[in-house]
């Protein structure tokens, strides 16, 4: 490509980061780092009602977190700001280009109340027909419209400023994912409102203006916008502006309803946040982001966001829907996690601090020996950081209670002759014993007593950690405390075979 490659994400900050909106930025991040281009942040905040504290503020960090980064933003302006919507607003930039529309006749005041909106639409509802905006001044010179509109302004009317539509037209484009699209203008429901009353412009009408002055080249965007783009492509038009390249990246749905992915859909985490409370890690979420839709050449699925940088290619977006499937992503993850586990064991640490397993300050002070037990207790199943808490708990911070079935073994005729066997074995094997000492002194206590199988391991393994299953026994003695081992045993024994 050779034109200069501009493209943005337009965070509305109505929300936190969702993952279809992580996967807008992240695509549009690739597009510009992969051509050397720009990636731009526009802040879309203009329907005020809507934004949340924080909206922007908390979209930023989860894109940071991720690992993007941007060339202009509110934060850092470039050339072309401000950034947000609201202060270019304020600052009139989208006022002359609304006049302009108002004095070519492309656009229009117009003073209809919402009664009268509802009424107009009820109308149609009755009549069978499509919702549809009835323009008012049909067969009026200007002159009449305009005295039309001093009559309404003197009732104290407010207007809002229509765009009027060329019906007869169809509006075409080849859209950078779904190929060749055509949409008639009557499809869109008659003329739109560009101004709201209180001077805001709308949506489509300020996308297009911000697009054309920060000059943007390509726009890739959910594919719930298809329907947007003619609105746009008017204004573009109207105004006598290039339009840019439109790219709609395929839908997300979820893998197991195959509905699309759906904000109210309570039973998949759908905010970035989220997995990055559970303690995901953000390459993880990236390389499972980035293929939602796209995909590269090859099986492999385990991609860095350089490694996706250098592969993009806008050519390989899929039209076919994208499908949520978390187990995938909880597989990913596991990857990711594997491939340095030192590096995610900070984090590890701090679930347990979190979780009240252990305080700050021994995570400090006995952090190999955490280490040790994390890796013991089979961290390279985990899906995501949080899982270790769970993990960990029993034996290392917690024991389970005894049952029923636990008292049998024990109790046994060869519970009770394997009990005292590894009680000694155990007490004389010295602090420092490896796991290779713990298995021999268990297969000594085999050989000798004759037991074998559930019958030897069950009683050791209750005398010592409350469970029957769990981690190799041998690796788990050598990173359990002896002295608490002992205090086990010793309570077992006084409880179950005094
Ligand atoms: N603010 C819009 C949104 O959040 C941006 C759409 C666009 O990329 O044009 O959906």
């Amino acid at each position: 490509m050779t034109e200069d490659i501009r493209v943005r994400y337009a965070p509305s900050p109505t929300g936190h980061l969702h993952i279809g909106n992580a996967r807008t930025a992240i695509f549009n991040w690739l597009f510009a780092r992969h051509y050397n281009g720009q990636f731009i942040i526009r802040i879309e905040d203009t329907d005020s009602a809507r934004n949340i504290a924080d909206g922007e503020k908390s979209q930023l960090e989860n894109l940071a977190w991720l690992g993007l980064d941007w060339d202009e933003s509110p934060e850092n302006p470039g050339a072309y700001g401000p950034y947000r919507q609201s202060e270019r607003n304020a600052q009139g930039i989208y006022q002359p280009f609304i006049d302009e529309l108002l004095a070519k006749g492309l656009a229009y005041k117009s003073y209809k109340t919402s009664e009268q909106l509802a009424a107009e639409r009820e109308a149609q509802q009755a009549a069978k027909q499509a919702p549809h905006y009835v323009y008012e001044y049909e067969g009026l010179t200007d002159e009449e419209r305009e005295a039309k509109y001093a009559e309404f302004e003197a009732q104290g009317l407010k207007p809002v400023i229509r765009f009027r539509v060329p019906e007869e037209k169809v509006y075409a484009w080849d859209d950078i994912v779904k190929g060749h699209i055509e949409i008639g203008a009557k499809e869109i429901g008659g003329d739109w409102v560009i101004q709201k009353a209180d001077g805001m412009p709308t949506y489509n009408f300020a996308v297009v203006v911000d697009d054309h002055l920060m000059k943007i080249s390509h726009v890739l965007r959910g594919d719930d916008h298809v329907s947007n783009t003619p609105k746009q492509m008017m204004i573009f038009e109207a105004l006598g502006w290039d339009v840019p390249k439109f790219g709609h990246m395929a839908l997300i749905i979820n893998g197991e309803t195959g509905k699309k992915l759906s904000k109210r859909d309570e039973n998949v985490l759908q905010f970035v946040e989220q997995y990055k409370d559970l303690g995901y890690q953000p390459q993880a979420m990236v390389n499972f982001i980035g293929l939602l839709g796209w995909s590269p050449k090859g099986e492999d699925e385990i991609f860095s966001l350089e490694e996706f940088t250098q592969m993009f290619d806008e050519n390989r977006l899929s039209k076919a829907n994208a499908k949520f499937d978390q187990k995938k992503l909880e597989w990913i993850n596991n990857q990711w996690m594997r491939r340095d586990l030192d590096q995610v064991m900070p984090q590890l640490i701090q679930e347990l601090v979190n979780a009240d397993l252990i305080s700050a300050e021994d995570a400090e002070t006995k952090r190999d020996w955490l280490t040790q037990v994390i890796k013991v207790a089979g961290v390279e199943g985990i899906s995501y950081t949080r899982e270790i808490v769970d993990l960990v708990r029993r034996p290392f911070f917690e024991l389970s209670d005894i049952t029923d079935e636990m008292v049998d073994y024990l109790t046994s005729d060869e519970g009770r002759q394997v009990f005292a066997a590894w009680e000694k074995a155990y007490t004389a094997l010295p602090e420092s014993a490896t796991a290779e000492d713990y298995m021999a002194a268990i297969r000594e206590i085999q050989s000798t007593l004759e037991i074998k199988g559930r019958n030897l391991w069950n009683p050791i393994r209750i005398a010592t950690t409350h469970e029957v299953q769990g981690p190799n026994l041998p690796e788990m003695l050598v990173v359990l405390e002896k002295d608490k081992v002992l205090a086990t045993m010793a309570d077992v024994k006084a409880k179950y075979l005094a």
